[in-house]
Order: structure tokens, then sequence, then C-alpha cells
């Protein structure tokens, strides 16, 4: 049975419904996973190709609500990535007994889909975690506890959300699906590296073997603009309540992010996405709100600000809580203000440069030093300057 190459978005689908458990997801060289499927045990039943979302690409649908939106609480505000919507609708779902799926660090720092049960677990989920995320059985286990009455709230990017509709067959009432407007998702095997790197430095620093303690890709010690990508480390041998020591860069600074957002090490179907016309399947879609200052000053919040768009009645259930502050905005202002959510990410010409040095073992700093130096910052400012003032020109 033949399974897409280069449209295959990794999210597990096909392996997760093989009746015969014929189809293994291995890593590429970037550290993607893909799918290859055993002959000698396939039956030729089809499912896998059947629930593809990749092959089977879902149909636009007209949008029902559209907001601009943060949470009320402070500390869950500078907690989130943007403006709290996940929080918000995952405590609902909580409070009614049901369950949240989400990507999740784990041991490794490596980012896998896990579920929670309980308010004291959200924080595992919150936050974005700028890596492919593996979601391993968690369609299988999501679909146990919506077939045993459960209310199930499952989080993920758009494809991934595509490929757990595909993977249902049906459509479950106490389901409530909640994507992002997205990027793409960089490369699993240059985090790693990059995550090796900061630990050897960190070690150099504390004279003894450090571990990692914490990862926040979005932390807003000096804004929710600002954000930073900040490490936490500590002596291997220490205890848990020992000083943490903490490396953070400015996002524009950071070798990974500069690689990241400048689309040198994105999956290669994120550059030609097919799920960026309002067909995820998703109840709800949410992302930042990076304008909202200059269109819209007064109910601007320095710690974050996010952009809804809602395809359902459930999605606009979503955003009927108290916990959050509310103002409707066009969904063409939010096209226009955020690109990413119709538009593909263009992979970089330098992209086989940077994969070259890669290859060599070069470090990420001395790779983007050559690549995409950080001089070039004042540009990418430039531009960000140039972008707002359009948008408030084309908004008044
Ligand atoms: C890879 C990636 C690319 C993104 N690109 C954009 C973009 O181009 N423009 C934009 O406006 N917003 C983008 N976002 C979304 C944005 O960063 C916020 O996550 C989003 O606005 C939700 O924020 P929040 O404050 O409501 O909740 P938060 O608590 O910040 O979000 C947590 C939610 O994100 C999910 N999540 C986190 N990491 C992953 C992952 N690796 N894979 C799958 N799900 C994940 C969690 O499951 C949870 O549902 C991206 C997010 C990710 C992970
Ligand atoms: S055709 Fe059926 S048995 Fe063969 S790999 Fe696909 S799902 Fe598995
Ligand atoms: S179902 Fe998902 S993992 Fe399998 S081939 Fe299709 S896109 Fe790839
Ligand atoms: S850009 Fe598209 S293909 Fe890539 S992770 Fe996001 S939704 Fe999936």
């Amino acid at each position: 049975m033949e399974l897409p190459i280069v449209e295959c978005v990794g999210c597990g689908a096909c392996q997760q419904i093989c009746p015969r458990k014929c189809i293994t997801l291995d890593r590429d060289s970037k550290g993607f996973l893909r799918p290859t499927v055993n002959a000698e045990s396939c039956v030729s039943c089809g499912l896998c190709r059947e629930v593809c979302p990749a092959l089977n690409v879902p149909n636009s649908r007209p949008v029902v609500g559209s907001f601009a939106a943060f949470h009320k609480d402070k500390l869950i505000l500078r907690d989130s990535s943007s403006g709290g919507i996940f929080h918000s609708l995952a405590s609902m779902v909580l409070g009614n007994g049901g369950v949240v799926f989400g990507a999740a660090f784990d041991q490794e720092w490596k980012v896998r889909h896990a579920y929670v049960e309980s308010k004291e677990d959200l924080h595992r989920l919150m936050g974005s975690k700028y890596v492919q995320s593996q979601i391993g059985d968690s369609y299988r286990k999501a679909k146990g506890f919506l077939v045993s009455g459960r209310e199930v709230l499952f989080t993920g990017t758009p494809c991934q959300i595509a490929g757990l509709k595909a993977y249902l067959r049906r459509e479950y009432d106490n389901l409530t699906t909640l994507d992002f407007i997205c990027h793409g998702v960089p490369s699993p095997n240059v985090w790693q590296r990059y995550l090796s790197e900061k630990s050897k430095e960190a070690s150099a620093v504390l004279g003894s073997e450090a571990r990692i303690r914490s990862v926040s890709f979005r932390d807003k010690s000096d804004s929710w603009k600002r954000y930073s990508l900040s490490l936490g480390f500590a002596k291997s041998e220490s205890r848990t309540d020992d000083k943490v020591f903490r490396v953070s860069a400015f996002h524009r600074k950071d070798p990974y992010m500069r690689a990241f957002l400048n689309d040198l090490i994105l999956r290669p179907s994120c550059h030609s996405c097919k799920f960026k016309n309002h067909n995820s399947n998703s109840d709800i879609t949410v992302g930042d709100f990076w304008r909202c200052r200059s269109a819209y000053p007064k109910f601007y919040n320095p710690m974050g600000v996010s952009l809804a768009v809602c395809y359902t009645s459930k999605g606009l259930n979503c955003m009927n809580s108290n916990d959050l502050s509310l103002m409707p905005l066009p969904v063409e202002k939010i096209v226009k203000s955020n690109q990413s959510i119709i538009r593909s990410s263009e992979e970089s010409p330098k992209s086989a440069l940077f994969w070259k040095r890669y290859g060599e073992g070069q470090s990420l700093n001395t790779i983007m030093d050559e690549v995409s130096p950080y001089r070039q910052l004042l540009t990418e400012r430039f531009k960000e300057w140039l972008g707002n003032v359009i948008y408030k020109l084309r908004t008044i």
C-alpha cells in the first residue's frame, strides 16, 4: 500500500488505524516521522489511505464568529504563549470531568502528545513548543474516551486535527477541537542538537554536568512581543529545590528560533500546507494578534492578545467564558493581520546551505552566523514596523 512521502504531515493516523499493525513511523534524516508499510503483513484493506489527511483534504468551512481575546488572570496570561484561550477552554472541559489532549515535553525534552485529567496538570500542555509533536497513540486514546462518553478537548496543529477527524470517521458531540494559526513545525533533530549545545554551555558555567530543568519557548519576562526562548539548568546531582541557572535569548537573536522563523528547518509539507483554507475541521483556530497595539490600542494587553476564528457552535461556546476579555473582530481583519492563517511559509533559499553545514557537524551558532546573521535584525524590525503601519492604515 502506497502512502504519501513529500505531502506526509506525520500525523500517524495511518499507523493508528491499521488493523494489521504493519505501519511503522520512522525518523528521516531531519527527525521528521514518515510511514513505512510492511508489505508482507498488509492485507490491502485501504484504511490507511482512507484516513490520511494529506490524501483526503477536508473542505473549507464558513466562519461563524471571530474575536480578539485575552485571559483576565494575569498569571495564566503570563504562562500562556499568547492570550490564554487554550487555558480558558481546557479549564471548562476539565471542570466538566473531561480530558484534554495537547503537546507536552517528555523527560528528554522531546515533544509528544499527552492528555491531562486535572487542572493541576494543565501546565504540562500550556505554551507553544516549537518542535513537531509526536502523536503516538493519542487518536486511539481519544476515541476510547469519546466512546465511553467523556468530554474530550483535542488540541494540535491543523494537520493533526485533520488527521484526528479522519481517523475518527464520524462526529462526536462530546469532542471539541482547537488548533492554531500555524507557521510550520521545525525539525526535532535540530531541537535536540540545540539542547545538547546549550547544556554544554551551561555545564561550563556551572563547573559540572548541567541538567535541563525547564524550557519556555515564549518566556514573557520582558513582554509578550519581546519574548525569549529560556532554558533553566541545574547541576545534575542537585536537588529539585536547588537554584536554577537560566539561559535566555530574545527570540530574534536565538539561533534555534532564528532558524525556525526564517524558514530554514520546517517540515517540507509545511511549505505547501493543505490545511490553511479554514479547512482543518477544528471547532476553533487561535493565534497571536501581534498587530493589536497599533490597530486597537484600547483593547491591547502587553502580556498577550489572541485571535480566535470559530467554525462551529462548539467553537463559539469556547469564547463564551467569563475568564476572557473579548472583542469581536471581522475575520478579514484577522487574515490581514496574520497571513499564516491562509499562506504557507516559503522555504528559505538558504535552507540547503543550513542543512549542508548541519551535516558537517557545525554548531547552530556558527551555522546561523553564516546563513542568517543577527545583523539582519534591523531589517527585520523595520519590516515589522512597516507591516504595523500598513495594517493600521488598512483597518482605519
Ligand atoms: C509549531 C507552532 C507554530 C505556530 N505558528 C503560529 C503562527 O504562525 N502564528 C500564530 O499566530 N500563532 C502560531 N502558533 C500558535 C501560538 O504560538 C499559540 O500557541 C496560540 O496562539 C495559543 O496560545 P494560547 O495562549 O491560547 O495557549 P498556549 O497555552 O500558549 O498554547 C498551548 C496549546 O498549544 C498546543 N501546542 C503547543 N505546542 C504544540 C506543538 N508542537 N504541536 C501541537 N500543538 C502544540 C498545546 O497542545 C496547547 O493546546 C504556533 C504554535 C506552534 C506550536
Ligand atoms: S492497507 Fe490496511 S493493512 Fe495495509 S497498511 Fe494500510 S491499513 Fe494496514
Ligand atoms: S496518515 Fe498522516 S502519517 Fe500517515 S501518510 Fe498520511 S499524513 Fe503521513
Ligand atoms: S504548516 Fe500545515 S503541514 Fe505544517 S504543521 Fe502546520 S498545519 Fe501541519
